[in-house]
């Protein structure tokens, strides 16, 4: 890939993040793009955050979406999911119902995307650190091997697996070599893509 086209569209990898209102979309989003965590609800309609990461030994554009949770509007669900290259399916461990409100948005990716682990998905299972825990791990395990996808539980509060989530997804993409790319791996053990990434974010700071 030659310089100058990172951000182009063509170039995009296009995560889209689901799940019921209040089960920490927003907050997983944020705390992987921007390392904060703040407490309280804001509503979220769609926003779109953007993060450098190497792709095939260059450098990619990482869209992460983060949905609204109702499913106020169907055909918003449907472009979201047609445009996506990934999903990240939400659900609160202290929330049983929000696990069961996944099966019809992951039903639809599968139609869409013309089945079965056809792209990658992970399953992750949010708020670990609440103490009124409704869904065991062993039941998450056992969707995310129904559904063939992903799967982790993490915090956005505590940060816990959070980077993991959109690392596993990258993993699970098998038509791209990718991985994060970003200044908060430490920079133990990075690759010379990773290193070559870093410098492209810096550049692109103001994108
Ligand atoms: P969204 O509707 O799915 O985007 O949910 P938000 O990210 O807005 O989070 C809903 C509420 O849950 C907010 O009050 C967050 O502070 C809280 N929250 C999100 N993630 C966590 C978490 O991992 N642990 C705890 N204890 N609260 C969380
Ligand atoms: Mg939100």
């Amino acid at each position: 890939m030659p310089n100058g086209v990172v951000g182009q569209d063509a170039n995009d990898y296009r995560v889209v993040v689901f799940g019921s209102a209040g089960v920490g979309k927003s907050s997983i989003v944020q705390q992987f793009v921007e390392g904060t965590y703040r407490e309280g609800y804001v509503p979220t309609i769609e926003d779109t955050y953007r993060k450098v990461i190497s792709s095939n030994k260059s450098v990619c554009t990482l869209q992460v979406t983060d949905t609204t949770g109702s499913h106020q509007f169907p055909a918003m669900q449907k472009l979201s999911i047609q445009k996506g290259h990934a999903f990240v399916l939400i659900y609160a461990v202290n929330n049983k119902q929000s696990l069961s409100d996944l099966k019809p948005i992951y039903d639809e990716i599968v139609d869409l995307k013309g089945g079965k682990a056809m792209v990658p998905v992970v399953l992750v299972g949010n708020k670990v650190d609440c103490p009124d825990r409704e869904v065991l791990e062993a039941e998450g395990h056992r969707i995310a091997g129904q559904w063939d996808c992903g799967y982790l539980e993490a915090s956005a509060k505590t940060k816990y697996n959070v980077q993991d989530v959109f690392e596993q997804l990258l993993l699970l993409e098998k038509r791209r070599e990718m991985s994060l790319a970003t200044s908060s791996a430490k920079g133990k053990g990075k690759s010379k893509a990773a290193r070559r990434a870093d410098g492209i974010k810096n550049k692109c700071s103001l994108m």
